[in-house]
């Protein structure tokens, strides 16, 4: 079966920098102006049209190879292209499916699998979420207890998970579930998709502090999902799942969304002139230092990752230094904005309107999700340093 829409021209014979700006000229052109830069996660009802358009024009999966509908670019191309993403400030849709589920079934799928699902990733008609975490089992993932046992033809699942970004905006889930409770914990977890519109699935959403909602409980009672579905092997879910975590550690590490914050920053520094401060000054130094150096350090991992080579633990510093430098900035802003931080709405500095407060809030997230912060030291302490436990 041949996936995704043909493209007009080889994208990979073009220089990287005529590459660039060819992604720069049609992102200019056609992603939506108010939705740039936004400062908090975007509902499909918002932006869904956009991502409907990069599928029509088949760019919806540069990670991708170009066999399954991918653009068909080196990997320092993707780069570009997720910096451009980054630059103009795209927000993000449930983009599980393309980042995880699709790379997770060229790699493990059946063919059956990657015709069942990859054509409804690529249109955006499927939304796919993430369901590992649950109320006991966070950081020590492996303890999950949501379970799936066999009937038949099909699994059965009950559990509850929680923390499901934007659950309520999918259509599908992937779920991490307990098929053997009798051999070490991450010997019995098996990878399996889900419809969500099956039977027995209740989406919970949950409040966040900003007031919005992006996340989700999911709760299963008896839910059916057919052996088909079950993804890279019953018990082999673990190796499935910690297989994408070097792409997702780069993703996190880029400085873009530092960057963007600096320049916030800074424009509302002037704005409220505080720039000729000397204490203000003296923070603000500091932490363009620390953004310079995780440009740095950024483009070190990404040249490994670029040139085919294997990220090792000590990529866990990537994460550690481009989350805490953004928390950074966003509690200077805080401090910056004065009473305007207080405020949830936006407040209009000089030509721009900004929510400093949803800002502040947006920075807390980073350091939590994809393995929290202290989960990275410990990675360091034990495999880098080599630490004893
Ligand atoms: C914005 C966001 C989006 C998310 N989206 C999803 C999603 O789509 N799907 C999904 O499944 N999950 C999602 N999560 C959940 C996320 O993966 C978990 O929050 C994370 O793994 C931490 O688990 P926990 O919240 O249960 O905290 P816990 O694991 O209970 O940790 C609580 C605190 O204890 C610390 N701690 C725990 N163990 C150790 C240790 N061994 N050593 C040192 N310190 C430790 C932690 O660092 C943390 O500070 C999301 C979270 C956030 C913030």
């Amino acid at each position: 079966m041949k996936f995704g829409i043909e493209q007009e021209i080889d994208w990979d014979v073009l220089s990287d920098e005529d590459f660039r700006q060819n992604v720069r000229a049609f992102f200019e052109e056609n992603y939506p102006p108010n939705l740039r830069h936004v400062q908090r996660r975007l509902q499909w009802s918002e932006n869904g049209s956009w991502y409907q358009r990069l599928a029509s024009k088949g760019w919806i999966a540069p990670n991708w190879p170009a066999e399954y509908g991918g653009i068909g670019i080196s990997p320092k191309k993707q780069l570009i292209y997720l910096d451009e993403q980054e630059r103009i400030g795209m927000g993000r849709f449930a983009d599980h499916g393309i980042h995880m589920v699709g790379p997770v079934l060229i790699k493990y799928g059946t063919p059956e699998q990657q015709e069942r699902y990859l054509p409804g990733i690529l249109s955006c008609e499927h939304r796919w979420c993430q369901g590992y975490s649950e109320p006991n089992a966070g950081s020590d993932l492996a303890s999950l207890r949501t379970s799936a046992s066999i009937e038949g033809d099909d699994y059965v699942i009950n559990g509850h998970k929680i923390w499901t970004s934007m659950a309520h905006d999918c259509t599908h889930i992937y779920v991490l579930a307990r098929t053997d409770a009798n051999v070490k914990k991450q010997m019995g977890i098996s990878f399996l998709l889900v419809d969500l519109a099956t039977p027995g699935i209740t989406i919970r959403p949950i409040k966040n502090l900003d007031g919005g909602e992006e996340f989700c409980e999911v709760f299963f009672d008896n839910v059916k999902t057919h052996k088909s579905n079950l993804v890279g092997g019953l018990n082999n879910g673990w190796t499935v799942a910690k297989s994408l975590l070097g792409f997702e550690r780069i993703f996190i590490g880029s400085p873009k969304l530092p960057e963007y914050a600096l320049q916030m920053l800074r424009h509302i520094a002037q704005e409220r002139r505080m720039t000729a401060d000397p204490i203000f000054q003296d923070k603000y130094a500091q932490l363009q230092l620390d953004v310079e150096h995780l440009s740095v350090i950024y483009q070190k991992y990404a040249e490994i990752a670029t040139s085919g080579g294997n990220l090792k633990s000590d990529v866990s510093m990537l994460k550690i230094w481009a989350t805490e430098t953004y928390q950074k900035i966003a509690d200077l802003l805080f401090e910056t904005a004065g009473p305007y931080a207080a405020i949830r709405q936006t407040s209009e500095f000089g030509k721009d309107s900004r929510s400093v407060l949803s800002a502040y809030y947006n920075a807390r997230l980073p350091t939590i999700y994809s393995g929290t912060n202290e989960i990275q030291r410990d990675i360091i302490a034990k495999q880098v340093l080599e630490l004893p436990a």
